[in-house]
């Protein structure tokens, strides 16, 4: 199968009207990488497309990576490896877990991902070289992606979200996991240009976190200073950190779902989103073209109860 056929790429863009932001010449566009697909879903597709192509050329037969109990990473690749017919594997954190343990995590066993359950103190060293190495020599046909798809081919896959924006624009919004998908973008966009990055996670060195990343990818001093002047932190709408909520989240996703038809993830897309429109509400900024990236995760989201 190829990926053309399997994922909408390039992704739908879509104009978003709010009254009160037209009013001040606020123009919101959504960029919906949610619709690339049901499973690999928004920027997870974006992440995988050229670790996949990396398996294949180097002639392996699977992908070893890293995640949650909840992760819409590990949901993307068992997905994305059961179509392209080969095999994935998960070193997944908690080892009170197993493959019955929720609906995420039974839906990627059904796909044929096989997993192993190890303690947190095991899982705080999947970017460690040894530990890397060992992996790496138990399963010789696997190719290793890190957690989240956090790794140089993933900063290029999501490149390309910003090579498929044809219009002008000022800003992309975007919810903030591993920084993977805001690096990409930032890289990709030009100096009037910001991205508006929301971290979900709360306690987070944003700026650390990335310039390691970069330097672990291989990226210069140059191009880490340009993505950390280019990249705007929200670090106040994590609503608790990862995986937590208020009434006040859950009636924003209620109310854009009700009277936009717009799907958001109380993990993620739905942080990102009420940032947005926090952010504009509380300034008098006028005459601005802003993207909202859409990473979907609703799948994980839903389950997420
Ligand atoms: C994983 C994920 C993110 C975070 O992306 P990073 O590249 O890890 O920063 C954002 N939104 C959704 C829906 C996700 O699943």
């Amino acid at each position: 199968m190829q990926a053309s056929e399997l994922y909408k790429v390039p992704s739908p863009v879509q104009a978003f009207h709010l009254d009160w932001m037209k009013e001040r010449n606020l123009s919101l566009t959504i960029k919906r990488d949610d619709l690339i697909h049901d499973a690999v879903s928004g920027n997870k597709w974006r992440k995988l497309k050229f670790n996949i192509l990396q398996v294949k050329h180097l002639g392996k037969t699977g992908i070893l990576t890293f995640g949650g109990a909840y992760s819409n990473h590990l949901l993307a690749t068992a997905h994305a490896c059961y179509s392209f017919g080969l095999e994935s594997m998960a070193i997944v954190r908690g080892d009170e877990l197993n493959e019955k343990s929720n609906d995420i995590l039974r839906q990627c066993s059904k796909w044929g991902m096989q997993f192993r359950f190890v303690s947190r103190e095991e899982y705080h060293l999947k970017d460690d070289f040894e530990y890397k190495n060992e992996l790496k020599d138990e399963f010789r046909s696997h190719y290793i992606i890190p957690e989240g798809g956090k790794s140089y081919l993933g900063i290029i896959g999501c490149q390309e979200i910003v090579s498929e924006l044809q219009n002008e624009f000022d800003e992309i919004w975007v919810a903030q996991g591993t920084c993977t998908t805001s690096i990409g973008l930032a890289l990709s966009c030009n100096i009037n240009q910001t991205i508006q990055a929301v971290p979900i996670l709360k306690g987070f060195d944003v700026s650390m976190e990335i310039s390691d990343i970069m330097k672990f990818a291989g990226f210069d001093p140059e191009s880490v200073g340009q993505v950390l002047s280019r990249l705007n932190i929200h670090a106040e709408y994590h609503f608790g950190g990862y995986g937590k909520t208020t009434e006040e989240l859950l009636n924003f996703i209620l109310k854009m779902k009700e009277e936009h038809d717009l799907g958001l993830d109380p993990i993620y897309t739905g942080k990102a989103f009420f940032a947005l429109q926090d952010y504009y509400k509380n300034s008098d900024i006028e005459n601005r073209k802003i993207v909202f990236l859409h990473t979907g995760g609703l799948i994980a989201g839903s389950y997420l109860k």
